[in-house]
């Protein structure tokens, strides 16, 4: 859960209001425009700006029953419980583990009382995007990580990451969903799958201002720390969220894209299939 000193650092100080003008875009002004007017903190340089874009990329994958999962197991089921030819109208009945499919991490799902999904602000959800791309590197070593180095040839090549961004790792693993590699798992049931460095989750938040991780394998950690989750517990125990199984990275630029993230409103959610939608 985000303390008060936690959230001071992530917003800073200062406050302006009524800086976001009409014309921009509704779900710009989202981004630059809904946390200066409710006055519950103020935004941050990044937010002040404000916004526009050309194009909106989905970076969803469509959730379908044998989505693959770590364990092989359905975490996702669709059954019919209206139907037209009967009833006259179509309504499935879905079960589902929240995290399967395109889905985020709520901070409650490695802590034990962290923020559920629904207690995320809305104004958390719409951030800044960073795209650091490592794929030329995974096809060879697949337990490779997004490294400190990595942000900081990011940096080099685009500037500071932009305050309360999302940092997203483009390990080339969303163009594999429909390839037995995607989960990584060896014959040994050993996962072999890029993710997050702990040293990176460590310097994102010691010397960043991030408000998200955001992977496109099935785990913001290293599929051969499944089971240890440095990451996740780094990460989601200091109050931020996590996005996984991202698609379409290839089309993002490094930087400039804004990304929703638009995730179920569950009360006392930990997760979930989640809309994930890039501004560019
Ligand atoms: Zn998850």
């Amino acid at each position: 859960m985000c303390s008060p000193l936690c959230l001071k650092a992530l917003y800073g100080p200062g406050s302006r209001r009524g800086f976001v003008k009409k014309s921009v875009m509704a779900a710009a002004a989202v981004a630059c425009g809904v946390r200066a007017a409710s006055g519950a903190a103020a935004p941050t340089p990044a937010a002040q700006q404000p916004r526009n874009f050309t194009n909106i990329l989905d970076l969803t994958h469509p959730l379908y029953e044998g989505f693959p999962t770590f364990d092989g197991s359905k975490w996702f089921t669709k059954e019919k419980k209206y139907t037209f030819a009967k009833e006259k109208l179509n309504i499935n009945t879905w079960t589902v583990v929240e995290h399967t499919g395109t889905h985020m991490d709520a901070p409650l799902h490695f802590t034990a009382d962290g923020h559920s999904v629904d207690e995320i602000p809305i104004t958390d959800l719409v951030v800044p995007l960073a795209v650091v791309d490592i794929s030329p590197r995974t096809q060879a070593n697949p337990d490779t990580a997004l490294t400190p180095d990595d942000i900081k040839q990011w940096e080099s090549a685009n500037g500071p990451l932009p305050e309360g961004c999302c940092v997203m790792m483009n390990s080339g693993w969303h163009r594999l969903l429909d390839s037995p590699r995607y989960t990584g798992r060896d014959d040994a049931g050993k996962y072999h799958c890029p993710g997050f460095h702990g040293e990176t989750a460590h310097m994102l938040l010691t010397e960043r201002n991030v408000k998200g991780i955001g992977v496109d394998t099935l785990s913001l950690d290293i599929g051969m720390e499944t089971g240890q989750f440095p990451v996740h517990y780094a990460w989601l125990g200091s109050g931020r969220w996590g996005v996984e199984a991202v698609a379409n990275l290839d089309a993002l630029p490094a930087k400039g894209a804004i990304l929703v993230l638009a995730g179920p409103k569950v009360r006392g959610g930990t997760g979930g299939p989640s809309r994930v939608i890039a501004l560019v």
